[in-house]
């Protein structure tokens, strides 16, 4: 935090501080240190409340409807039947509010690492976390998502979506191969994976981007990249991997009928949905560079 003309900033750092991201706080609203990590929870004026872990921004009351979005439908527009759901991380409840919208999935089960997470967001961001309190199908559970897939069942679930922070700190175990190979193995012979697929930007997070698509495309057969525009992640666009036994998110598409479900949406659709899945240049050459 910086102090400048009295006003007090939190700044995002990328590229070794060589660039920033800078928001004002209105309102410091929290500020703790769990078992697992720094969180912070502000109040700025143009993008409402943010929480920030460890000091990268995690959602804002602004743009969380983009990220949320797009871990959420684009799946469930490639394979209608989902019925088990399994979120890893996702601690501010808003994916999981945006999978409970879908009245045909039959159980949601989420391992969030961090409870200091969740009880900060109830009490500063229902926007995301009222779904807590008001979804059945919801199991939440406190514990390490690396550990709880590696001892879950082989087949149990048609959907794991990996909502995870950054590849340092707790989230690191949900970027190893070891944790893709469980996946695959706790995934239904139509299972699809949504994980966070990092930046193609800034050196770093193109090193991370590099680094899961090597590991996710040696695992699954079909291994595909979608990005989004989130303001307040570093560079602006950000990405999701999408990995499947077998459906393409692009072949197996089925605009028809995700559009009679009649969901309102503020970023996805289904022409964006095939817009996010192609990509620029620069970000296929940063693909094709991989070595499986
Ligand atoms: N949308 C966010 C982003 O990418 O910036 C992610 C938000 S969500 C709050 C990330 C959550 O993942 C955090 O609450 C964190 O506690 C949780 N997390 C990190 N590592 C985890 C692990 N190994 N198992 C389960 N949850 C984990």
């Amino acid at each position: 935090m910086l102090i400048k003309n009295n006003d007090l900033w939190f700044s995002e750092y990328y590229m070794e501080d060589d660039v920033k991201l800078s928001l004002k706080i209105d309102e410091i609203l929290y500020a703790e240190r769990s078992p697992f990590q720094k969180i912070e929870i502000f109040k700025n004026k143009t993008f409402g409340v943010f929480m920030v872990l460890d000091g990268y921004i995690q959602v804002t009351e602004k743009d969380e409807f983009v990220y949320h979005d797009m871990i959420s439908h684009p799946a469930m527009a490639v394979n209608p039947d989902i019925k088990n759901v399994l979120i890893i991380g996702a601690g501010d409840g808003g994916t999981a509010r945006e999978i409970s919208r879908y009245k045909t999935i039959e159980k949601i089960d989420m391992v969030e690492i961090d409870e200091a997470v969740v009880r900060a967001c109830q009490k500063y961001m229902p926007i995301t976390s009222s779904v807590f309190t008001n979804e059945p199908r919801l199991n939440l559970m406190f514990d390490d998502g690396l550990k709880f897939v590696k001892e879950a069942p082989s087949g149990a679930y048609d959907l794991i979506l990996v909502d995870s922070t950054d590849p340092a700190g707790p989230g690191e175990g949900l970027f190893t191969i070891d944790f893709y190979k469980d996946c695959y193995r706790v995934l239904s012979e139509k299972g699809i994976l949504i994980n966070q697929h990092e930046g193609a930007f800034f050196d770093g997070d193109i090193e991370e981007m590099k680094k899961a698509h090597a590991k996710i495309k040696k695992t699954f057969p079909i291994a595909k990249v979608f990005g989004f525009n989130t303001p307040t992640y570093a560079s602006g666009y950000w990405y999701f991997g999408f990995a499947s036994k077998s459906f393409d998110p692009i072949a197996d598409f089925k605009p028809e009928q995700w559009e009679k479900l009649g969901l309102e949406t503020k970023y996805y659709n289904t022409d964006l949905h095939r817009g996010a899945f192609a990509l620029p240049n620069y970000v296929l050459d940063i693909l094709a560079s991989v070595n499986v």
